[in-house]
């Protein structure tokens, strides 16, 4: 089972390393020489749960997350993720204080957008703290405000979480750091999206009061999400939900009992029928990452891959658009555009004559994105680095 290494550069579902996605295949016929595949068996065997098990564990390791947070997987992807996070996260803010406050929404693309209306949508109260379209010059996605600029919006008032995207995929923005005004409160949950950054970086998990990413980009197929959540957060929905009245007179709508985190966290991950063999390969990434020393390394490659893409196209600045803040460029999702009309087409195929592939822009953006993901080679970005050069001086007159 082999394949020549790709250079795809596509959003999600992304390129997964092949040497993990070899031995998944073997699994998938004979497990541990079972004489049945990882997917076939009950997701509450033995083996099972030592997946469910092991990959928490390797997950723990990767971001040293501390004891007062738990770890879960539940099926779904991102947009699960948001929605659930709303009414988890509405329903522990009345187990904590008996009453409900908006939850909190930091705009920096539509993913976060989306999120937000999502919740409206579910009759939850919202508040937009800011959208980052109406502190930017051209009125788009593209850069993040200074948090001088709204601060002032969150001092003095309660929120039942404040939810961030650190990577809005589609735009190309990502946040540096998480904001200090935020992590200073320490009566606010951060609850934050990192669908399309997790373990590209390092990050602090105590200050988050969740994370939540799905798993098609950096870390697996579609079809599974991963939680990192703090344990004082499910105990307060736990506490809301054995006092329904006051949840139904608060107008708390009730959580679907699949994506119910206390009830999904109690059954280890499996209250319903969790994709195992999706979580065996989730598992298989985060082993892979360890042996290859760990986010840490993963990081420096991430930053010389970005550093590589980036200066190659700012180099060709007369030819390539960059829309994004430099402040804010995501490492993950590199979004740029051609100065010149009527080349977008000749781009996509002269780069695929190359094999570089999966470089056509979201549909709602246009352009380009060459999405940089942990499995995407530094040769990879160096190829594409040299296309973008070589494509740049032959069509610059
Ligand atoms: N959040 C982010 C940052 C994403 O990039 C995506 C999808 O690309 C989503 C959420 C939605 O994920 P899904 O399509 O799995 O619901």
């Amino acid at each position: 089972l082999d394949r020549e290494e790709p250079n795809y550069f596509g959003a999600g579902p992304a390129q997964l390393p092949t040497s993990v996605l070899q031995k998944a295949a073997v699994d998938l016929i004979n497990y541990k020489d079972l004489g049945l595949g990882i997917g076939e068996i009950s997701h509450r065997s033995k083996d099972a749960t030592e997946v469910i098990n092991n990959s928490k564990e390797h997950l723990r390791k990767l971001l040293s997350v501390p004891d007062t947070h738990e770890v879960f997987f539940m099926q779904g992807g991102g947009t699960t993720g948001f929605s659930s996070l709303a009414t988890n996260l509405m329903t522990a803010y009345v187990g904590a204080t008996g009453t409900v406050a908006p939850g909190g929404y930091l705009v920096t693309g539509s993913w976060s957008q989306k999120a937000e209306e999502e919740a409206a949508r579910l009759r939850l109260k919202t508040e937009v703290i800011f959208d980052s379209r109406k502190f930017d010059t051209n009125g788009k996605f593209g850069s993040i405000p200074d948090e001088s600029k709204w601060a002032d919006k969150i001092n003095g008032k309660k929120f039942s979480y404040v939810y961030l995207c650190e990577n809005e995929t589609v735009h190309g923005v990502e946040w540096p750091s998480l904001p200090k005004c935020l992590e200073d409160r320490e009566d606010i949950e951060i609850v934050a999206d990192l669908s399309s950054d997790i373990l590209s970086r390092k990050v602090d998990i105590s200050k988050y009061g969740v994370i939540m990413a799905g798993a098609q980009k950096n870390i697996g197929l579609a079809g599974l999400t991963l939680y990192i959540i703090k344990k004082s957060i499910l105990e307060n929905i736990s506490k809301a939900e054995a006092n329904d009245e006051l949840l139904a007179k608060l107008n708390v709508p009730v959580t679907p009992i699949a994506f119910d985190y206390p009830i999904v966290v109690k059954n280890n991950s499996a209250y319903n029928t969790i994709p195992i063999f999706t979580l065996h390969i989730m598992d298989l990434v985060f082993q892979n990452l360890l042996e290859h020393g760990g986010v840490e390394h993963q990081e420096k490659e991430n930053n010389q891959k970005a550093e590589i893409l980036y200066g190659a196209l700012d180099k060709s600045s007369d030819f390539y658009n960059l829309p994004v803040d430099p402040k804010c460029r995501s490492k993950m999702n590199v979004v740029f555009t051609l100065k010149k009309d009527g080349l977008d087409d000749l781009f996509l195929k002269e780069a695929a004559a190359e094999k570089l592939t999966g470089l056509k822009g979201h549909r709602s953006v246009g352009g380009f994105r060459a999405s940089i993901y942990n499995a995407v080679s530094v040769q990879s970005v160096e190829k594409l680095a040299k296309f973008a050069t070589d494509f740049a001086q032959k069509h610059s007159k």
